[in-house]
């Protein structure tokens, strides 16, 4: 998608500094960290949010999972980490193309959600 700022980082055509890639997933940190560890993880191809995934795009997210795990335990949360997808206005997604936030550190990152 030509306006997407995550499509043109997976594509290289703005910089970010690449803690994982390969032929399909790129990661890259936050550029507003919220934890002392704070990752991103994203397609390379552009879906829009989880709710516009179709079962075609299982398999790959199932390995951006797979991919988050690897990257919390390389990138100094190693004694857990949260995942996150937020998705769509009520999940608060402000970027619309598909990624997956990692969040920890060496502290435990907190309730998941104040209560209402
Ligand atoms: P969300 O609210 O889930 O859509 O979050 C989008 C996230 O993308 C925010 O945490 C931003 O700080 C992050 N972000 C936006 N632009 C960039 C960028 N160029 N490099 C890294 N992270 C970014
Ligand atoms: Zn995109």
């Amino acid at each position: 998608m030509t306006d997407c700022i995550f499509c043109k980082i997976g594509a290289g055509e703005i910089p970010a500094k690449f803690v994982y890639e390969d032929e399909d997933i790129v990661a890259f940190p936050d550029i507003q960290p919220q934890r002392p560890v704070h990752i991103l993880v994203i397609p390379r191809r552009h879906i829009v949010s989880l709710a516009e995934a179709t079962p075609s795009d299982e398999a790959l997210m199932g390995r951006m999972l797979g991919v988050a795990n690897r990257i919390a335990t390389s990138q100094g949360s190693t004694d857990g980490f949260r995942v996150i997808i937020n998705t769509g206005p009520i999940g608060g997604q402000e970027v619309m193309h598909l990624h997956m936030h990692i969040v920890g550190g060496p502290d435990p990152v907190g309730p998941m959600l104040k209560r209402v």
